[in-house]
């Protein structure tokens, strides 16, 4: 049997994240640029590429797919992809297939993401008002999106709302999302605004509301109960008494994650990135293009890579500055 894939501080690497795009149909003010040059087609791994990619790592142990972007569901002919990865669910060797998608191109896809043998989905959304939702996606649609959601649930795609945590712009709609996720059966998560990509005009600091202090505030309403579940990633979970609700935080900013690391991040140029934080990568793409009739040598690529992974992060805003940043855009390594 292949050994699988253990980096130097003996965490397992079984979840993989797979950026399958660099573009989308929206530009949040803190993952993107208005004016955003996009990489030329050749840069970008093929569909089939992307399949030889995947399969090489469910081979060395991975057990969760992510696919994400940029817009995972703007690229072309991506449901092609999805069926794809079908035989390796069939085969037992994939635990999990899913996305993180904003929701635009849901009422189109759901139910072939479902027959692709897609479960779970997690939908992007920071706030419930028109007005505020154009503003912060500043070319998104809040209809469309809540049409998506409707078509996933209705498909029977578990759904997981993600929400960037934004001072001034969606404190006020706490409440208001908390219960409405409640409402439509779906699981909430908070995530910290993370100090990625060109700070420019944007005051990515002066955005920073601290999941500490949405905490508090929920506690004004709710009693909140600390649930034990980890997914090896930053995100720890709550439970809310009153009403059985599961909400979860990401806060790479604030806490500590990186001991029970278990994903590496792969680029839609074919980079292996090991740290969201950082920016050691590894070329992956020139190992599977030189060798069209081998995997051995992307095999090996990918050890490599894993055997350099570091031990965690620097993210942080402690110095009231954004320290630690990493000049790339969330877009392109995936979120
Ligand atoms: N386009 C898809 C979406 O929006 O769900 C997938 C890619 S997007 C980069 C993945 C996640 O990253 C989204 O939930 C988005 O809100 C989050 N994100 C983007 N930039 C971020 C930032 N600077 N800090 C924290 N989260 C960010
Ligand atoms: Fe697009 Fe997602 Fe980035 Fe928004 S967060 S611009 S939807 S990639």
């Amino acid at each position: 049997m292949t050994p699988k894939l253990i980096d130097p501080f003996a965490r397992p690497i079984s979840y993989l994240r797979v950026s399958v795009t660099d573009r989308c149909d929206f530009r949040c003010v803190y993952c993107m640029a208005e004016n955003m040059t996009f990489l030329p087609k050749k840069e970008l791994l093929t569909l089939e590429e992307l399949d030889r990619m995947c399969t090489t790592f469910i081979g060395l142990g991975v057990e969760k797919l992510r696919i994400t972007g940029g817009e995972p569901l703007v690229r072309r002919d991506i449901m092609t992809f999805f069926h794809a990865m079908t035989r390796h669910l069939d085969s037992g060797a994939l635990q999990e297939l899913t996305l993180t998608t904003n929701g635009s191109q849901l009422e189109r896809f759901a139910d072939d993401l479902y027959a692709a043998g897609v479960r779970r989905v997690n939908i992007s959304l920071d706030t419930l008002d028109e007005e505020k939702f154009a503003r912060v996606t500043r070319w998104g649609r809040l209809p469309q999106v809540l049409r998506g959601i409707d078509a996933a649930q209705k498909a029977g795609l578990r759904v997981k709302i993600n929400t960037v945590a934004l001072k001034g712009f969606n404190e006020d709609e706490l409440f208001t999302l908390t219960d409405w996720c409640a409402s439509r059966d779906m699981d909430l998560t908070f995530i910290e605004v993370m100090p990625m990509g060109d700070l420019g005009n944007e005051d990515r600091v002066g955005q920073y509301w601290s999941l500490e202090d949405l905490r508090d505030q929920l506690r004004e309403r709710f009693t909140l109960t600390d649930l034990p579940e980890r997914t090896g990633g930053p995100a720890r979970y709550v439970r809310l008494e009153e009403t059985g609700q599961k909400l979860g935080f990401i806060t790479p900013l604030t806490h500590n994650f990186c001991e029970s690391c278990n994903r590496v991040r792969l680029t839609c140029t074919g980079e292996l990135f090991m740290c969201l934080g950082q920016e050691d990568n590894a070329d992956l793409r020139a190992a599977l293009r030189n060798h069209p009739d081998s995997n051995a040598p992307l095999e090996e690529a990918i050890r490599a890579a894993i055997a350099l992974k570091p031990k965690g992060h620097d993210f942080d805003y402690s110095r009231q500055r954004a320290d630690g940043q990493v000049s790339r855009h969330m877009s392109h390594t995936g979120g």
